[in-house]
């Protein structure tokens, strides 16, 4: 990768060296340090006092052994993460993730973007992300159960309310935050805000379950009206994914008028030329936790199942919103994006298109949402969650979308007006990554070089 600022290309090289195996972690440190260039040819301060140097380190993080017994009674280990990035501005605070998948470069991918969504969010929370390679998947409620106790056994060590406060993300839903809610209570006899994402008989906010997907429409709406002129109303739209921000995605989409036709999972996809029945979708993904391709049948809507996932991309509409995971639209995908006309990508799933993908948007002029703003919403409201537990009230769904919507339209607007301050006009993926690192970068100058 290579930067003009001399002293960029030396943080950069230097992280690339240290983490050479760690690809997610490096795409995304490169994405955000491009669109610092101008802000460090601006404030020399940032190189003197070395804050970028610092800003893509951690503070902390933790590995441990999660050992647990499946219902066979064999003695089954797994590997279990806390990266606490960056508390500049508040306590970390970003989700869990439970996957196969799960290593230490996805977590500092996903922690890193963390500290920038939360910044922008306007709201006081720090950054940092968790899991595990256990797979939820296929797994007895039972033994989901005894691997969050286990899991949280030693997680509860290292955070706290004031601390750290994770939330859930893939394979971490309602289940399993109040299993793990459990087993902490139990630790530490506190009955505190500690986790986010709880359910509402304990603590959990109204409109959570809905946040980020609800938040992304809300961006995507706000982003169409500034910058093209135009909104969701008679727009076909691509969604991928089925699980919890997808389906709010879908949902929120179709009550501002535009119209979803496709759902995916880890093994395809279905293309519902005539909308897709949310309905179904939510009996088969949030009730009975089955695959997407029993869709077509169960809805009897004339939709379509196909195999793999990158086909989605494929289906012509005028709005993408990818909502399953890391990297899943690559250059190859992005041309087909464009060849459909697409108007706008904006991004629920964190940091689904690649650096490629990315390049055939701008230069096509599509507009682009990245993931750090557009899903903000979910951590946005986990932070209104916080509040609510630090008051002991309630507040309705409907103050909390309120509050929701508010944000999610400054996010917008901030990102516009930092791209603006550095003459990239309307450059909502430039603009995000300099609103974003402001504060923070404020935050650790003021509070000083600690040794
Ligand atoms: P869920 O576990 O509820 O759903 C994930 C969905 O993505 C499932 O449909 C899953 O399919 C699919 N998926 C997962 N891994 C892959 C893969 N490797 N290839 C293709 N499809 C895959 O997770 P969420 O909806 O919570 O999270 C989705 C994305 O949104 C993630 O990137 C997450 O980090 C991000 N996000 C989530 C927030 C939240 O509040 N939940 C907040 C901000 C961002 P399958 O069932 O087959 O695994």
């Amino acid at each position: 990768m290579k930067f003009k600022s001399n002293y960029l290309q030396e943080v950069y090289d230097g992280l690339e060296k240290h983490y050479p195996e760690q690809k997610e972690f490096l795409e995304a440190v490169g994405e955000v340090l491009m669109s610092l260039e101008p802000v460090v040819a601006k404030n020399p301060k940032l190189e003197e006092d070395n804050v970028i140097g610092r800003l893509v380190e951690p503070e902390r993080v933790i590995l441990f052994r999660v050992p647990w017994i499946d219902d066979n009674g064999k003695v089954q280990v797994n590997r279990g993460y806390r990266v606490q990035f960056n508390s500049a501005i508040g306590p970390y605070k970003g989700g869990l993730r439970f996957h196969p998948t799960v290593n230490l470069s996805i977590l500092k991918f996903l922690g890193f973007e963390q500290i920038f969504k939360n910044s922008l969010t306007g709201l006081p929370i720090g950054g940092g992300k968790g899991g595990s390679d256990f797979d939820p998947k296929g797994k007895s409620d039972r033994e989901v159960m005894k691997f969050c106790q286990s899991f949280m056994t030693e997680l509860a060590k290292h955070i706290g309310a004031d601390t750290d406060v994770p939330a859930g993300d893939i394979g971490v839903g309602g289940r399993e935050i109040g299993y793990l809610y459990g087993q902490y209570k139990r630790i530490r006899n506190e009955f505190t805000g500690v986790l986010t994402g709880k359910g509402l008989t304990y603590g959990g906010s109204l409109a959570r379950t809905e946040a980020t997907g609800f938040g992304l429409c809300y961006y995507t709406e706000e982003a169409l009206k500034t910058l093209k002129n135009d909104s969701f109303k008679g727009k076909t739209v691509v969604i991928s994914g089925s699980g919890n921000v997808a389906i709010y995605a879908c949902q929120k989409a179709t009550e501002l008028g535009g119209k979803v036709i496709t759902m995916s999972d880890s093994n395809g996809y279905v293309v519902a030329p005539n909308g897709i029945k949310l309905d179904v979708v939510k009996q088969i993904k949030e009730v009975e936790r089955g695959r997407i391709k029993e869709y077509p049948a169960r809805a009897n809507d004339g939709s379509e199942y196909h195999e793999g996932c990158s086909g989605v991309w494929g289906t012509k509409a005028d709005i993408y919103l990818p909502c399953a995971t890391q990297n899943e639209i690559d250059g190859e995908s992005a041309k087909k994006i464009v060849a459909n006309g697409a108007i706008a990508v904006c991004e629920g799933s964190n940091m689904p298109s690649t650096p490629e993908a990315i390049e055939e948007y701008k230069k096509a002029g599509i507009m682009f949402g990245p993931a750090k703003a557009a899903n903000a919403g979910g951590v946005a409201t986990s932070a209104l969650e916080m509040s609510q537990n630090s008051e002991r009230l309630s507040w309705t769904f409907e103050e909390v979308d309120e509050k929701l919507q508010g944000i999610m339209k400054n996010i917008v607007h901030n990102s516009i007006d930092a791209a603006a301050r550095y003459g990239c006009d309307g450059d909502l993926q430039i603009g995000a990554n300099i609103a974003g690192f402001e504060k923070v970068a404020n935050a650790m100058l003021a509070q000083g070089i600690a040794y």
